[in-house]
């Protein structure tokens, strides 16, 4: 049976932090493909500070070019409005069918937002999840991170090393290695003239130099 990660992110800009806990969770997992999934307009965020979709796609394409199991979906690109996971995770499920197991990948910052979005209670019956650790974040999994409303929907299986939830689908808790690395600090440097070396992949740093972006006007790389 074919496992597909699916990461999805505003990716602005994509970074190791990305990078690295895709390429941990990939080979402990052995999924043969993860696919970023940037957010057109991402629900949660100001929409302001938020470049505009095809220059973040651009960027992912850059970073993960050389990986023959990454790849870029633009599905939420494609459709008009805010970008909800259920849909996505709804649109790969009938683009793999049932013969292909999917895995919803996100960090326990996003994860603990979780009853916040649209139907997420549906979600839990389409596919599994991945909830990686987020460095800096300073709390780690524990049962009271599922949401209290589903909460008695779940029980632990020690064998699979995951929360079982009713429909059979599982959460699985994973720690990666901290890198405590963000967009957010990303762009404020970029803002601030100061180095983002050894932050992000040195294509996407001289992409973002090249055409200017994030930059306050005076600065230079
Ligand atoms: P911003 O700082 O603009 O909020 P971000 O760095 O959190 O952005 P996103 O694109 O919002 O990046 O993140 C997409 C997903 O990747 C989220 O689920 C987030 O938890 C996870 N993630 C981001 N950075 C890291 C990191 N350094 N380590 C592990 N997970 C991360």
């Amino acid at each position: 049976m074919k496992k597909i990660g699916l990461f999805g992110g505003t990716f602005n800009p994509i970074h190791y932090g990305h990078l690295r806990s895709a390429e941990e969770i990939c080979e402990s997992f052995q999924l043969d493909q993860v696919i970023f999934i940037p957010a057109s307009f991402p629900p949660h965020k100001k929409e302001g500070k938020i470049l505009p979709a095809p220059l973040r796609v651009e960027m992912l394409r850059l970073a993960i070019a050389d990986n023959p199991h990454f790849s870029l979906s633009e599905v939420e690109l494609q459709r008009p409005g805010k970008s909800y996971s259920v849909e996505t995770v709804g649109h790969f499920r009938q683009q793999f069918g049932s013969d292909t197991q999917l895995y919803f990948i996100l960090g326990l910052d996003a994860f603990l937002e979780i009853d916040t979005w649209k139907e997420y209670t549906s979600l839990f019956g389409l596919c599994h999840f991945i909830i990686m650790t987020r460095p800096g974040f300073g709390k780690s999994f524990s049962p009271e991170c599922l949401p209290v409303e589903l909460a008695k929907d779940f029980c632990y299986d020690a064998q699979k090393g995951g929360y079982a939830h009713g429909s059979g689908f599982l959460v699985f808790p994973k720690e990666i290695t901290a890198l405590d690395i963000s967009s957010t600090k990303i762009r404020e440097n970029f803002q601030k003239g100061r180095s983002v070396k050894y932050l992000l992949p040195p294509r996407v740093e001289h992409f973002i130099y090249k055409n200017k972006l994030y930059q306050a006007k005076d600065v230079r790389p």
